[in-house]
């Protein structure tokens, strides 16, 4: 990938407005914060909440009780 730094200064996650992180073997940008992953296309990041990968565990919500 080949991104702008200015952009990935000013970009923020949409969901939480966390700190994103470029993963370039998956070609996504990852939020540091709520884990989700934001594809890159064209070296454009598509920074829609509806089109982000769900995080990757661990994720908060619904779930088993400990026990
Ligand atoms: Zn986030």
């Amino acid at each position: 990938m080949d991104l702008d730094p200015d952009l990935l200064d000013v970009i923020v996650c949409p969901a939480c407005h966390g700190a994103l992180t470029v993963e370039d073997a998956a070609s996504v940008l990852r939020c540091e914060q709520c884990g989700r992953g934001y594809p890159v296309r064209e070296n454009i990041p598509v920074l829609l909440i509806e089109d982000a990968s769900p995080p990757t565990s661990g994720a908060a919500g619904t779930g088993p009780e400990a026990g």
